[in-house]
C-alpha cells in the first residue's frame, strides 16, 4: 500500500463541526446522528460511507446513532429490504439493537401538519399534480399561486381529515405548506407535505391513506428522536431551508421535544469503474447483466461481502478518504489497496492451479508396491503471521501446474518452465524440463521433467539459483473447484461519461468462470465465505453458500501507485 504523500490526510469537516459544537455546548454537548435508508433496495458502498460517518461520529463523541427506516413510500418498500439492511449494517461493523421507523411517527406528523394548517401555514390543494408542478415555475420563472391557497384553515382541516379517512383515490388532493410561490429556492414554493396513497404499507398496513413526503417526514423524525446532527448527501443542500422552515414553525407553534436538529450535507461517495445509484444497480439486475444484488461485481455491500472484501478494509478506506463538501470520484484501486493490505495480513496461503497442465516427473521413485512415493511438504500458512503455522501438502510424481507456466518455445525473458530450463516447485524441489507431449489439437498436454532429490524443500545445497518459483498441485490429491475471475464491470472510469448512458461502458467480459480448477487438498476445508490467498494468483473468497466456488477478490499487485503516477 503506498503512503498518502499525494493524498492529503483525511479531512473530515463534519467531525470539525461536531467538535466546534461541543466546545460551544450546542445541543447541550450531545451528539446524536442517524442513518436513514429507505427500505426500497439493498445498501451499496455509498451508503456504507454514510453509515460509517454517522456511526463513527456518535461513537467518537459518546453519542447515539440510530438506524431509522425512512419508510414513507409504501409503493416501493418491503420488509425484505429492512432485514437485508439490518444484516448489512451488522456485517459492516454496526450491529443494530433496535431499528426505528419513520412510520412510527405518522400520527405525530399528522398532528403537526394540523398545527400548520390551523395557523394558515398549510393548505389542501385539489388541483392535479401536473397543474401543481407547472405552477411551481422555475429559476427566473415566477410561480403561480394555487386558487386554494387562501382557503380558510377550517376548510383545509376538514379536507385533510377526509384525505386521511380514505375518501380520495391516488392523485387526489395534497397538503401543501404555504411558504412563498416566488421564492428563489423552488423547494420553498409551497412544497407538498402529504399525498394520497391507497397502498399496503409493510408496517402500518392499510391504516394510512396519506403519506408524508421526504421533506415533511425527515426533519420532524429527527426532532422526535433528538437527533443533533442530521447528515446527508449534497443533493439535499437546497432542501435545508425547508428542513429549517418546518422545524422553526413547529418549535414556535408547538414546541420541540429536544434541541432543534441541524442538517449538514457532505459529498456522495463515487468510485471509478462502477455506479452507486440504486436505480442503475437495479437496471443491471433487471437487464440480467449481473446475477442479483449480491453479484460479486456490484458495489453493493452484499456484493462486496460475497467478493471477499473485509469490512475493516472498507471502513479504513472511508477513514482515509475523509469527508468533504466537494463531489469527487475515488479510484477503485485505492479501495482495493486497503482490501489487499488487510487480506495480506490475515489470509492463509494455499496453492491452486486455475488452468491446469500436467507435469510428470520421470525420475520420481516408487515404493515397494510400485506406487509413486507421496511426500508431505511443509509449507508456511501465512508468512505475515507465524502463529498460523504450517501445513503439509502432498507432493508426488504427477502434478498440475498453470498452462502459462510452461512455454514450448519461450519468448525472450520467459523464466518459467521451458525445455532444458530448471525451476523451483514451491516448497518442494527443483525440476528441469526434459520434454513435452502435444495433443491432437496441437496443444501441449503433458510436460516431462526430472527432479533433483538434493533440492528438497526447494533449496539447492550447491547454492545454484533458479529464476522462477511455481505453484503446483498433486494430480492424485487435487480437489476440483470452480473459480470466477472478475474484471471491472464498466471499462470507463466514469461510466456514461462519453455517451450519457453508463450501460454503454459495460465490459461484456467482466466475468470469466473457470471450472476444473485444481486445488491443494487443504482448500476443501476453507470455511464458506472465507478468503484465502492462492499463491501467485491473488485473493479468492470461498462463496458463502456454494462449496468449492471461489471468487477472485483482488489480484496481488497494487495498482494504486501506478494510477497515481499516471495521473501525476
Ligand atoms: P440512491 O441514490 O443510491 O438510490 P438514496 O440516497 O436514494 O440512494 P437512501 O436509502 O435514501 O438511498 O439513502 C440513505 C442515506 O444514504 C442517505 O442519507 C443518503 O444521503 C446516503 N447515501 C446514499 N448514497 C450515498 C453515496 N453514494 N455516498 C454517501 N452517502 C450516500
Ligand atoms: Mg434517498
Amino acid at each position: 500500500m503506498s503512503t498518502n504523500d499525494d493524498h492529503p490526510a483525511a479531512a473530515n469537516f463534519v467531525r470539525d463541526l461536531v467538535i466546534a459544537d461541543g466546545e460551544r455546548q450546542t445541543f447541550g454537548g450531545r451528539v446524536q446522528t442517524r442513518f436513514p435508508p429507505e427500505p426500497n433496495g439493498y445498501l451499496h458502498i455509498g451508503h456504507g460511507k454514510a453509515i460509517t460517518i454517522d456511526f463513527e461520529l456518535a461513537r467518537e463523541f459518546g453519542g447515539i446513532c440510530n438506524l431509522r427506516f425512512d419508510d414513507t413510500n409504501p409503493d416501493t418498500e418491503d420488509t425484505s429490504y429492512v432485514d437485508a439492511i439490518i444484516d448489512d449494517l451488522a456485517w459492516l461493523g454496526y450491529p443494530i439493537e433496535t431499528a426505528l421507523y419513520a412510520s412510527d411517527y405518522f400520527e405525530q406528523l399528522y398532528r403537526w401538519a394540523q398545527v400548520l394548517v390551523e395557523h394558515g401555514l398549510a393548505y389542501v390543494d385539489e388541483q392535479d399534480g401536473e397543474t401543481i408542478s407547472a405552477q411551481r415555475g422555475g429559476y427566473g420563472k415566477p410561480g403561480i399561486e394555487s386558487p386554494h391557497r387562501d382557503r380558510p384553515p377550517a376548510e383545509s382541516l376538514e379536507l385533510f381529515a377526509r384525505m386521511r379517512d380514505g375518501e380520495f383515490s391516488d392523485g387526489g388532493p395534497v397538503l401543501r405548506a404555504k411558504i412563498d410561490m416566488q421564492h428563489e429556492n423552488m423547494q420553498l414554493r409551497d412544497p407538498i407535505m402529504y399525498r394520497i396513497r391507497n397502498a399496503e404499507h409493510h408496517r402500518t398496513g392499510s391504516d394510512w391513506k396519506i403519506y408524508p413526503t421526504y421533506d415533511w417526514a425527515h426533519g420532524q423524525s429527527d426532532a422526535i428522536e433528538g437527533v443533533t446532527h442530521s447528515l446527508c448527501t449534497l443533493e439535499f443542500d437546497s432542501h435545508r431551508p425547508l428542513y429549517d422552515w418546518y422545524l422553526d414553525r413547529i418549535r414556535e407553534l408547538d414546541g420541540l421535544p429536544f434541541d432543534q436538529p441541524r442538517q449538514t450535507e457532505f459529498a456522495r461517495l463515487e468510485l471509478t469503474h462502477t455506479v452507486t445509484s440504486k436505480r442503475k444497480l437495479l437496471q443491471l439486475i433487471d437487464d440480467g447483466i449481473v446475477d442479483g444484488w449480491d453479484d460479486p461485481r456490484l458495489p453493493t455491500l452484499r456484493g462486496l461481502r460475497r467478493r471477499g472484501y473485509p469490512p475493516e478494509a472498507i471502513r479504513e478506506f472511508f477513514e482515509f478518504i475523509g469527508v468533504s463538501r466537494t463531489n469527487s470520484r475515488n479510484e477503485i484501486e485505492l479501495l482495493e489497496s486497503f482490501v489487499r493490505r488487510r487480506l495480506n495480513a490475515i489470509t492463509q496461503r494455499r496453492m491452486a492451479v486455475l488452468r491446469p497442465l500436467k507435469v510428470v516427473i520421470t525420475n520420481w521413485p516408487t515404493d515397494e508396491s510400485g506406487a509413486p512415493v507421496v511426500e508431505q511438504m511443509e509449507l508456511t500458512n501465512n508468512p505475515e503471521n507465524d502463529a498460523d503455522g504450517t501445513r503439509l501438502v502432498p507432493f508426488t510424481g504427477e502434478l498440475w501446474i498453470e498452462q502459462e507456466d510452461f512455454a514450448a518455445d519461450p519468448p525472450p525473458k520467459y523464466y518459467r518452465l521451458s525445455p532444458g530450463r530448471e525451476v523451483r516447485l514451491r516448497g518442494a524441489y527443483f525440476v528441469t524440463c526434459t520434454g513435452f507431449e502435444i495433443g491432437d489439437d496441437g496443444n501441449v498436454v503433458e510436460v516431462h521433467v526430472t527432479y533433483d532429490p538434493a533440492t528438497t524443500g526447494g533449496n539447492a545445497p550447491d547454492g545454484r539459483k533458479v529464476k522462477s518459483t511455481m505453484h503446483w498441485v498433486s494430480t492424485a490429491h487435487a480437489v476440483d473447484a470452480t473459480v470466477a475471475l472478475y474484471e471491472r464491470l464498466f471499462t470507463a472510469e466514469v461510466p456514461g461519461e462519453a455517451t450519457g448512458d453508463a450501460m454503454d461502458d459495460l465490459d461484456p467480459a467482466s466475468r470469466e468462470v473457470l471450472s476444473g480448477c485444481k486445488l491443494e487438498p487443504a482448500l476443501a476445508d476453507t470455511p464458506l465465505g472465507e478468503v484465502v490467498q492462492f499463491e501467485r494468483l491473488g485473493y479468492f473468497a470461498h462463496d458463502p453458500a456454494m462449496p468449492l466456488l471461489f471468487h477472485r477478490t483482488v489480484g496481488l499487485r497494487d495498482e494504486w501507485a501506478n494510477i497515481q503516477k499516471r495521473k501525476g
